[in-house]
């Protein structure tokens, strides 16, 4: 059977960083920087996911735009178009979406409600503890 998302999530927590649509560029910088994490969920009401805002935003608005960007609400910048997974995902799945797409976070929706996030960095640790068992399993097979 393979591992899912769920896996993920019972071992590093469902908690979620997450900013208001009006939260300015320069807010949800010092939030990213506060907290170590390379990407905010926007949310409205009732944790609805509105959008996504990463580190790679951030530069490309000020690159595109000049620092005066910094001054501008996320809700103008981030991507609305938000990719989500459930606790049922795999994480080939995960992995396939993340390299096909091309981005490094996926929030994972239960009941139309933002209920924890995956990082490419969460699935990297989840693979190596995967390949560790596997190898903990062959030395015993092959120790009899
Ligand atoms: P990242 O690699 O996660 O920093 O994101 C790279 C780009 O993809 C940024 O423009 C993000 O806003 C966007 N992005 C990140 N995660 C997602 C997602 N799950 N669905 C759609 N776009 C995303």
């Amino acid at each position: 059977m393979s591992v899912t998302v769920k896996t993920i999530l019972a071992a590093k927590g469902r908690n979620v960083v997450t900013v208001g649509p009006t939260v300015t560029l320069a807010d949800a910088a010092k939030i990213l920087h506060q907290n170590k994490i390379g990407a905010v969920v926007v949310v409205g009401m009732e944790n609805r996911i509105l959008g996504i805002f990463t580190e790679r935003d951030l530069a490309s608005a000020i690159g595109r735009i000049g620092p005066e960007s910094l001054e501008q609400p996320v809700s103008k910048i981030m991507t609305a178009n938000v990719y989500r997974c459930t606790e049922e995902t795999t994480v080939n799945e995960l992995m396939e979406m993340m390299s096909s797409r091309r981005f490094r976070h996926v929030p994972v929706e239960s009941d139309g409600r933002l209920s924890g996030i995956v990082s490419i960095g969460d699935v990297v640790k989840q693979r190596i503890r995967e390949v560790e068992l596997e190898t903990e399993q062959m030395k015993a097979y092959i120790a009899g």
